[in-house]
């Protein structure tokens, strides 16, 4: 315990949402968008977007659209839309203050367990499991020798993080942080750098690369050698990002971002030369209410 915050102390990135001082709402926007975007792309936005929109009600009372457009290629861009309404509801219900525990947070539209626990450690000091891929990796290798199982945690996986997580709130805090850290930074899923890892001597992963190595099996692998770390894959190809119904949706959504107004369909349909599948990603965008359309086309939402 003490190694990794000690380890932590000295290792954590100079990230702009850690600067002392940062609020609540701050922080609840942090973590919608660094679900699934890589930290480097999210500082940016990060920054823009809390100096448009400073405090919920900021955004709250600025277009949806407005939301989408701000949100630019940070990706899944429904979280933008998440977002609007998690902060329209702050205002109308909550006076424009982001709340201020675990379970008012969840109640909020677009916030999971994950952002809920995220925000009411970080903002709110409260003593609660933040379990991330992060997390989740570093515990299930150095406790069992094995990659995090897809999907949702599990009970059991919940409850060996709560026992592990210190009973004072304040180090609890800390924990999350620093396992989140070192899962970004060193114990990476591709590549753990166990020789850096303050956790090395009490992990059941590096122990097993240990006896695997000395053995002259083959280190942790897909499927792992005899003796080395099982990890859990992918068994199917990623798929081809081009071409996808995501890649084609997010050309569509580029267009309607660089138009104030509204788009005739016909200039949408010439995005792509798979008619079909314009039009099938046309109407997700409709479904997920990230499009509108209008009379004379289609724009982002008021
Ligand atoms: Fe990850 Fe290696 Fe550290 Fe274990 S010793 S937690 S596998 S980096």
């Amino acid at each position: 315990m003490e190694l990794l915050l000690d380890w932590y102390a000295g290792a954590a990135r100079d990230l702009p949402w850690r600067a002392p001082g940062t609020d609540a709402w701050a922080v609840l926007v942090c973590e919608v968008m660094s679900q699934q975007t890589p930290v480097a792309r999210v500082v940016p936005r990060w920054l823009a977007w809390l100096q448009r929109w400073p405090t919920p009600t900021a955004l709250a009372d600025a277009p949806a659209g407005d939301a989408v457009r701000m949100w630019d290629r940070l990706g899944y861009p429904r979280r933008a839309l998440r977002l609007h309404e998690a902060a329209t509801v702050v205002r109308d219900r909550h006076d424009g203050v982001v709340p201020g525990t675990y379970a008012q947070l969840l109640g909020l539209p677009g916030v999971g367990p994950y952002t809920a626990a995220a925000t009411a450690a970080f903002a709110f000091g409260e003593r609660v499991v933040v379990l991330d891929v992060n997390i989740r990796r570093v515990l299930a290798r150095v406790h069992e020798a094995v990659d995090a199982r897809p999907g949702a945690p599990r009970g059991a996986e919940t409850a060996r993080a709560l026992a592990l997580l210190p009973s004072d709130a304040a180090r609890s805090v800390r924990w999350n942080a620093a396992v989140m850290e070192l899962g970004a930074t060193v114990c990476t899923a591709r590549s753990p750098r166990c020789g850096a890892c303050p956790l090395q001597a009490r992990c059941a992963w590096a122990a097993a690369t240990a006896v695997a190595e000395r053995a002259g099996t083959d280190a942790p692998g897909p499927t792992g050698g005899p003796g080395a770390p099982a990890r859990r894959t992918r068994t199917t190809r990623p798929q081809a990002w081009v071409g996808t119904d995501r890649y084609v949706r997010g050309r569509l959504l580029a267009v309607l971002r660089a138009d104030p107004g509204t788009v005739p369909a016909a200039r949408l349909e010439a995005e792509w030369d798979e008619p079909v599948q314009t039009r099938r990603c046309l109407q997700s965008l409709l479904t997920d209410g990230l499009v509108q359309a209008t009379p004379g086309g289609y724009r982002l939402p008021d």
